[in-house]
């Protein structure tokens, strides 16, 4: 290769980062190479983030080389023959040269090494991401790509160095890979590949959660996520992780042709913002329709999936192994997802201090879902939802303006009740406070002698006497 693309310049300015580490391999009796998404990206002129290398020193020799040398070593992937590390700021991933298989059956890779680069790159994913570049600048083969990739990145096209059968027998997740490059790079799988995925879809069974979860994050915050949900669906790839997908597209009405509820959803998906928990609860805020279809005189219904689908979506969200609080968090998404559409009369204040209330910090992912739920045609009704959501908004300010929203509670806190009651810590306190929060809610903050006498006359309503609060 003669001239160096500008992205992997930086890879090769003399005593950077990179520069040191493959200068310490080699004294160690290493080669190494700038390898996988690096090199793909740079070629594509995107951001290069974590520094693709792989090397034929083994890792625990790796581990050796770069403990005294960088600021930090990560060693979780060891076991894959994967060291992290980081200088200077630049991140490495340093992986030995490999020559892995998986055995059927098993559900983590079995790890083997090679002694060559051509055999690492043969059991690299896709031909875009097995192409390598000698670290060393003596090396005169500098540029290794003996599968053709440059010419599929130039073509845009997800190719297997080896046969797909074999490739995705040996990790299946790269089925899903495939789906993920489809989104971030926007190529596109090459017949054989697809064909493959169409007939070993099942495979991805054996795949541990957590690796399919974290491909699915990735493609779902792409720019662009439907032609990758579009090719799961459509393979059958996503019934092994995601089966509410294909669900959702047994929603069709025949006659009332209402919306299939898949379309909907993608469309929706790639109207969010690219952020995790906004896209997952836009991938999963109706997926409690297919339960709760019914039929009644104005057509079809869904009574209640919002409360079925936070449901469903938290049970998904657990079995991908995502963690407790966003999962939390989605399912109230998907749990609220309809509460804008409940105050078809107009918003009195105390229903906005519920709406903001019951949001709490996923107001801004609330309204922001709310506003994208909405992919008719009709331009007239897009608009009137858009006002009528700027409306909301206003109120909100207007309200947080003259109230603290943020922080509604009831206006007398439990010691005080107890002293004012007279009574010790029991049901009746609770009772109390949840009297107090309602009247914040429903008039807004109220003084502290107004607050004493209507606690005052709720007492007396239930026999008590109030001991006062002097
Ligand atoms: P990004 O870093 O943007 O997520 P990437 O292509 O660098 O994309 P990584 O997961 O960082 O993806 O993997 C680095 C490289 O390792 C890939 O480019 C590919 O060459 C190889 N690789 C990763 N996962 C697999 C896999 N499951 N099967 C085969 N090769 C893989
Ligand atoms: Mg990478």
């Amino acid at each position: 290769m003669t001239a160096v693309p500008a992205r992997l310049e930086r890879f090769f300015v003399a005593d950077s980062p990179t520069q040191q580490l493959a200068a310490r391999l080699r004294s160690a009796g290493h080669a190494s190479y700038l390898v996988g998404g690096s090199v793909r990206d740079a070629l594509l002129d995107r951001d290069i983030d974590d520094v693709d290398i792989t090397t034929s020193a083994r890792p625990d020799v790796v581990e050796a080389v770069v403990r005294p040398w960088a600021g930090a070593v990560w060693l979780q992937g060891q076991r894959f023959g994967t060291i992290g590390c980081e200088k200077d700021g630049e991140r490495f991933e340093i992986t030995t040269f490999r020559a892995d298989v998986y055995r059927p059956e098993s559900r983590k890779p079995e790890v083997t090494f090679s002694d060559d680069i051509e055999t690492d790159l043969s059991r690299r994913d896709f031909t875009v991401n097995a192409m390598a570049i000698a670290l060393d600048p003596a090396d005169n083969d500098r540029f290794v790509d003996p599968y053709g990739g440059l010419t599929d990145l130039a073509a845009r096209r997800l190719r297997t160095p080896l046969a797909p059968e074999i490739s995705f027998e040996d990790d299946p997740l790269r089925m899903l890979r495939a789906a993920r490059f489809v989104t971030t790079l926007g190529f596109e799988p090459d017949a054989a590949a697809i064909a493959a995925i169409e007939r070993m879809h099942e495979r991805l069974d054996i795949v541990s959660a957590e690796r399919i979860r974290d491909e699915l994050s990735k493609l779902i915050v792409a720019d662009d996520p439907a032609p990758g949900l579009w090719l799961c669906s459509r393979t059958g790839l996503s019934d092994h992780f995601l089966p509410e997908l294909n669900s959702m597209q047994l929603e069709q009405d025949p006659i009332h042709r209402h919306k299939d509820v898949l379309a909907h959803t993608i469309a929706v998906v790639g109207k969010t913002s690219p952020r995790l928990r906004i896209r997952l609860a836009a991938l999963l805020h109706d997926v409690g329709k297919p339960r709760t279809r019914g039929y009644g005189p104005q057509g079809v219904t869904f009574h209640h999936h919002e409360v079925v689908g936070a449901r469903m979506a938290r049970e998904r969200m657990l079995a991908l192994r995502y963690p407790n609080d966003l999962v939390d968090d989605v399912a109230k998404l998907v749990e609220l997802h309809l509460r804008f559409h409940t105050y078809r009369m107009g918003w009195t204040d105390s229903a906005v201090r519920r709406y903001v209330r019951d949001a709490g910090p996923l107001l801004d992912d609330l309204n922001e879902l709310t506003r994208c739920d909405c992919t008719t045609r009709d331009a007239r009704k897009a608009a009137a939802l858009g006002r009528r959501m700027d409306e909301l908004e206003a109120r909100i300010g207007e309200l947080r303006e003259r109230e603290e929203l943020a922080k509604i509670r009831p206006a007398l806190d439990g010691n005080r009740v107890m002293r004012y009651l007279g009574v010790a810590p029991g049901p009746i306190v609770g009772e109390a406070l949840d009297f107090l929060l309602e009247l914040r809610l429903e008039e807004g903050p109220l003084d502290e002698d107004e607050s004493y006498s209507r606690l005052d006359a709720w007492a007396r309503e239930r026999g008590l006497e109030p001991k006062g609060a002097g």
